[in-house]
């Protein structure tokens, strides 16, 4: 995988690394074509090219490689492939080329019109994404201070817990977390020597909270560490925060983006010559291909290329579908916002929720609306308080009868959850007022039913309330 023929290598495998290059630029030509391309058109073809096609028997379809292992036409291939010195798969648990179609697309979409190149590493969940993305700037190093992660408290439930079991008790490290990110003072002041990576979610699941993240990722740079944003509620069709200065944007591919719920999926895009004065000049050249080829390889987070094939499919389709649900789901915010017995509506497309400026600033559909015009979209995801306690909130929710009641979001289908018993019932109370999750908070995600037949359901569920 290195770019130059290094004269200490034995010179049988010198036509193989020449023949690598030869691939490594053709694969570079197509990025290069494929960034001329609209956001649509990146979605539907990745880098699967007509000349890709060709050399897979015509498959129009990216092909589903379940082999476990590559087949090599000799010794020396063999020797180079596992070498790392030429683009090659061998093994599924590191590479595959099925994973590969839906890492390249990630890449491209997460830079579209940032003018930035950067690398996708996909997981077999999004938490594995997540660890995958801290875990490598977290390693012991004496010479340092002691380590410090600085996170945004309103954050997806399993990242909450991945930080503060698996990073805090069991590991040592000092997780600060950051209780209201809109306040960019309080990123600022827990930042210091010791810090190795800042965190945040936007807009955070469950609670829609934003934050400043060209002004945090400004705090993270003058300290020389990174920022890694949880994309995943946005998706690349309506914020893209390579763009706005993020080193590493992390999704849980399950959602959203594979929204028919068909695979478990995680992504981690990382920009090439990312910030960290910790970690060495390979992990900052190409920070996902050092996770892909080193730490993946040793911890072995690989997804099943079917569930990969699984999400690829749905993912061509994504900013269409984004924009349909985000129109939906603004008007039914806006349904809530004015029922009596719904008490506070969390919406980044509402006035009224903290940070909606920031969301205006930073949410739009990418490519723009049916007139090519500039359009603002906050999403399919909104939470919202029913009266003063859960057992209203849970009459309400019990109503439901289009909408689902399930631990997920992100679907074509309607769904629904009260966090604090579900997502976030293993943080505890404590935990859940750090991450100021209400005892009588509905998450919802607003699938692709007719927006009327939705807001009848709701409106049924909240008569019961
Ligand atoms: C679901 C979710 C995750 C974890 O993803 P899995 O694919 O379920 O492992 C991480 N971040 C956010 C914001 C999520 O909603």
């Amino acid at each position: 995988m290195s770019d130059q023929h290094d004269p200490t290598l034995p010179d049988h495998l010198a036509p193989w690394i020449a023949k690598g290059q030869e691939l490594a630029a053709a694969d570079e030509r197509e990025r290069a074509r494929m960034r001329q391309m609209r956001f649509d058109t990146i979605a539907v073809h990745g880098l699967y090219s007509a000349e890709a096609a060709l050399a897979n028997g015509g498959s129009v379809i990216e092909p589903a490689f379940l082999s476990p292992a590559q087949h090599f036409p000799d010794s020396d291939a063999l020797e180079a492939a596992l070498g790392y010195l030429m683009p090659a798969w061998g093994y599924t648990r590191i590479a595959n080329p099925t994973v590969g179609y839906l890492e390249e697309t990630l890449a491209l979409l997460e830079t579209y019109q940032t003018g930035l190149t950067a690398s996708c590493v996909v997981t077999g969940s999004g938490m594995a994404a997540v660890d995958m993305a801290v875990s490598p700037f977290l390693a012991v190093d004496p010479s340092l201070p002691p380590a410090n992660v600085v996170v945004s408290a309103r954050c997806y439930g399993g990242t909450f817990q991945l930080f503060a079991e698996r990073y805090a008790r069991e590991r040592g490290v000092d997780v600060r977390w950051v209780p209201d990110p809109l306040d960019t003072h309080a990123w600022a002041a827990r930042i210091d020597e010791g810090t190795r990576v800042v965190y945040g979610e936007m807009p955070s699941n469950p609670s829609l909270s934003v934050f400043d993240i060209p002004a945090v990722a400004k705090l993270a740079h003058a300290a020389g560490v990174p920022l890694i944003v949880d994309s995943t509620v946005a998706t690349p069709a309506l914020m893209r925060p390579l763009g706005m200065g993020a080193d590493i944007v992390i999704h849980s591919v399950s959602k959203s983006i594979a929204s028919s719920g068909l695979a478990i999926a995680g992504a981690l895009i990382a920009r090439h010559g990312l910030t960290s004065r910790f970690g060495t000049d390979d992990m900052r050249a190409d920070f996902a291909m050092h996770v892909k080829l080193l730490p993946m390889r040793d911890h072995g987070p690989a997804i099943s290329p079917f569930n990969a094939l699984m999400a690829l499919t749905d993912l061509r389709t994504l900013r269409t579908k984004m924009d349909a649900w985000s129109r939906s789901s603004l008007r039914i915010a806006e349904f809530l916002d004015a029922h009596p017995a719904v008490t506070r509506v969390l919406y980044p497309g509402l006035p009224t929720t903290p940070g909606h400026d920031l969301a205006q600033a930073s949410m739009w559909l990418a490519d723009g609306d049916a007139d090519g015009q500039p359009a603002n979209r906050y999403g399919h995801l909104l939470a919202f308080t029913v009266g003063d306690d859960q057992a209203a909130a849970r009459r309400a929710f019990d109503g439901l009868t289009i909408v689902r009641r399930a631990t997920d979001l992100g679907r074509v289908k309607s769904i629904a959850t009260i966090p604090a018993i579900s997502t976030h019932q293993q943080q505890g109370e404590a935990g859940r007022t750090i991450a100021s999750i209400p005892p009588n908070l509905i998450r919802l995600s607003v699938g692709g039913e007719h927006t009327d037949d939705l807001i009848e359901d709701l409106n049924a569920a909240l008569a019961r309330a």
